[in-house]
C-alpha cells in the first residue's frame, strides 16, 4: 500500500510506502526536496502539511517545536503519511537529482591544516563516477551501520583526482577520534552518496550570502570553485568565522579566490583571536559581522554551514531582523550524536 505525497506549489508527486517517512521516499524517487541530517536533528527539512495526516516520529524539539507541530509544520524526514498528504516546500529543486551509490573507497591523504581539522583526500573506484552538485556530501557506514556525513570541498569538474574532505575533529567522537588517530593511508571505508539539498540555484541571479563556520568552508569552497567554473558573475561575500587565525586553515585560498574573481568578497571574522595572532580583522560572531554589514537582506540569497548554533541563529536573525525571505536561506547544519541526544 502506498500514499501519494504531493509538493505545492512545484506540483511534483511520489508515492511513499506504508511506513516509510517522506524524504526517504523522495530521496529514492529523486525528488529534490530541502533537507540536511536526515534524523530529525538540523529542521532543514521542515516543511506545511497543507492536507492529510502524519505521524511525526522522534525529532528534536529544536527541530521541531510543539508551536510549530500545531501550526501544522512537519519534518520530512521523520513524518510517515496516514493519507495522501499535500504539504508546502518552497525550496524544491527543479534539478534531476543524481543517483545515491554505495561504493568503497581508499584514504589517498591526510594531511593536518588546523589543530583540530584535516583535510582527507579519498580514491574512489576506478569504474566509479559519483556524480554530485558542488556542496553535497557523503557518509561514511562505519562497521557498526552507524554513519557519519562529510561536505564534499572540490567542485565536481575538480573531483577526478578523488574527493577532498575537511574533517574537525569531536575529542569522543567514534568517527573523528579515528581519523586524528590510527586512520592511515590506504585505508578502505564505505560510503554512499551523494546526499543533500545545499547547492547553488542557478536560475536565481540574487546577490549572494556564503556564510561558513569551522569546516563548514568545505561546502562552500566547493560552490566557489563551481561558480569559478561555470563563470557565475553574481555579486557574492564570503563570510567565514572561526576562532583564532589558525582555525582559518584555507585562508590563503580564500584570499587567492576573491583577488581571481572580480564578484568575491571575502572577510574572515574571528570570534576569539590571539593576541599573538596580531588580527587587524573583524572580530565577534560571523553572523553578527553579516549583519552589521547588510542590514537588509531582502534581495539576497543565503547558504550557510557549519555548526548548528550558528545556522539556527544566522537563519532566525536574517529572517527576523534583515528581512530575508524564509525560502532564500539554504543551509547544512552540521549535527552530530551530540545534537540528535542532547534535547
Ligand atoms: C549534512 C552534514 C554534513 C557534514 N559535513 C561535515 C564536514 O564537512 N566536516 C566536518 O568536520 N563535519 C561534518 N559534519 C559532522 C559530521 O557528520 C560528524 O557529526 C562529526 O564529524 C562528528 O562525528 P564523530 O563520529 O567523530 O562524533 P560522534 O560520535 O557523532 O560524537 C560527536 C560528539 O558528541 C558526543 N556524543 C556521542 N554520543 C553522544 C550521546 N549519545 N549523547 C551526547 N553526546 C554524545 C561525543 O563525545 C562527541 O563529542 C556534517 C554533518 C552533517 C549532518
Amino acid at each position: 500500500m502506498t500514499f501519494k505525497v504531493t509538493v505545492q506549489p512545484a506540483e511534483r508527486s511520489f508515492d511513499v510506502a506504508r511506513d516509510e517517512a517522506i524524504l526517504p521516499a523522495a530521496i529514492r524517487q529523486g525528488i529534490g526536496l530541502p533537507y540536511g541530517c536526515k534524523d530529525g536533528a538540523c529542521g532543514t527539512c521542515k516543511s506545511r502539511l497543507l492536507e492529510g495526516r502524519v505521524i511525526h516520529g522522534a525529532h528534536q524539539h529544536k527541530a521541531l517545536s510543539v508551536e510549530e507541530e500545531d501550526a501544522g509544520f512537519i519534518l520530512t524526514c521523520c513524518a510517515t503519511p496516514q493519507t495522501d498528504v499535500v504539504i508546502e516546500s518552497r525550496q524544491v529543486s527543479a534539478l534531476g537529482q543524481f543517483p545515491v551509490q554505495k561504493m568503497p573507497c581508499r584514504v589517498a591523504g591526510i594531511e593536518k591544516v588546523a589543530p583540530d581539522v584535516a583535510v582527507v583526500k579519498l580514491q574512489l573506484p576506478a569504474n566509479v563516477v559519483l556524480q554530485y552538485y558542488a556542496g553535497q556530501y557523503i557518509e561514511f557506514i562505519l562497521r557498526d551501520g552507524s554513519r557519519r556525513s562529510y561536505s564534499m570541498a572540490n567542485a565536481p569538474h575538480l573531483a577526478q583526482g578523488g574527493l577532498e574532505l575537511h574533517i574537525r575533529h569531536m575529542p569522543g567522537g567514534k568517527f573523528t577520534d579515528h581519523v586524528f588517530g590510527a586512520m592511515k593511508e590506504k585505508e578502505i571505508l564505505r560510503m554512499e552518496g551523494p546526499f543533500g539539498s545545499f547547492y547553488l540555484r542557478d536560475e536565481s541571479d540574487k546577490p549572494l550570502v556564503l556564510l561558513a563556520s569551522g569546516t563548514g568552508f568545505a561546502p562552500i569552497k566547493a560552490l566557489i570553485e563551481h561558480m569559478q567554473h561555470k563563470a557565475i558573475s553574481r555579486p557574492a561575500v564570503l563570510y567565514w568565522g572561526c576562532r583564532s587565525q589558525a582555525d582559518l586553515y584555507l585562508h590563503a585560498w580564500a584570499e587567492k579566490a576573491a583577488a581571481e574573481m572580480p564578484n568575491l568578497t571575502y572577510v574572515p571574522v574571528l570570534s576569539e583571536p590571539r593576541p599573538e595572532d596580531g588580527w587587524q580583522g573583524r572580530t565577534g560572531l560571523v553572523h553578527q559581522a553579516v549583519m552589521a554589514d547588510l542590514p537588509d537582506l531582502s534581495g539576497h540569497q543565503v547558504y550557510a554551514c557549519g555548526a548548528p548554533i550558528m545556522v539556527e541563529s544566522a537563519h532566525k536573525d536574517f529572517v527576523a531582523k534583515c528581512g530575508l525571505p524564509d525560502e532564500e536561506f539554504y543551509a547544512d547544519s552540521f549535527t552530530s550524536e551530540a545534537d540528535k541526544h542532547g534535547d
